[in-house]
């Protein structure tokens, strides 16, 4: 039986040129088919390797942005990098960035007066997560706690646990100014069942809070259970600095 070069006579590619540097084909014998001329270059393979990374970079920038977008930080924290930071704890951040792993359970409890330093530096160590590759949510408290409720009404399509299990999906959890919310009606097991559901699920969270607030929430009758097991779940670290505001920025 003849191979399909001997049919063809004329060996495929013959007499192409690289588009890139200009050297003719080599001819090259292939079992079956015969002579094919292929590139003696390696141009086209370079090209192709460019694009590839080209495109890489393009989807990383919009994946980049699109969990920038969707961590939701403060409008104030826009632009704010760890590197340019020299607030309080700073080494804890830079520690915990360092260490991250998902669902292991570990969180940081910013406790500290007024001033932004607390939730910046928390924004900082979530960007700076993003940027590993990591998902991360903010969300002051008192919002996580009107979202899980929304799921009661119509608004949202979610049922409760289904939000609950929306938010659990994120690598890391940012809760804002914890214990600003008040606790009233079903509120409390609402977020009980919540905490309940990160522990479980061993999610990463930071708090932060004022002390006031969470003095103000450990009188709340049979608060305490809840509150061990948001508290297992974290370090505490204080910001003893009275402003941020006006001792850095
Ligand atoms: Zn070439």
């Amino acid at each position: 039986m003849k191979t399909i070069g001997e049919l063809i006579k004329i060996p495929i590619n013959k007499g192409r040129k690289c588009s890139e540097c200009g050297r003719e084909y080599v001819p090259k014998e292939y079992k079956n088919i015969g002579i094919v001329y292929v590139p003696g270059c390696t141009c086209l393979k370079k090209k192709q390797i460019q694009e590839e990374k080209r495109k890489q970079r393009i989807y990383n920038y919009a994946l980049l942005k699109q969990r920038l977008k969707d961590a939701d930080f403060p409008y104030d924290t826009l632009g704010k990098r760890l590197k340019t930071r020299t607030c309080e704890n700073i080494e804890t951040a830079k520690e915990y960035i360092e260490k991250f792993k998902p669902r292991t359970r570990q969180g940081l409890y910013f406790v500290g007066p007024v001033g932004n330093a607390k939730t910046t530096l928390a924004v900082c160590i979530g960007k700076e997560l993003i940027r590993k590759g990591y998902r991360v949510k903010f969300i002051v408290f008192s919002q996580a706690i009107r979202l899980l409720q929304s799921t009661y009404g119509n608004k949202n399509q979610l049922d409760f646990m289904e939000q609950v299990k929306e938010l659990a999906k994120y690598d890391l959890l940012i809760f804002d100014d914890f214990g600003r919310e008040a606790y009233k009606d079903r509120t409390l097991t609402d977020v009980a069942d919540f905490v309940n559901y990160l522990y479980t699920n061993m999610n990463n969270i930071i708090i932060t809070s004022n002390p006031e607030m969470v003095e103000k929430i450990k009188q709340i009758p049979d608060f305490n259970a809840m509150f061990d097991r948001f508290f297992q779940m974290t370090k505490r670290k204080n910001f003893l600095k009275t402003s941020y505001r006006r001792c850095s920025e």
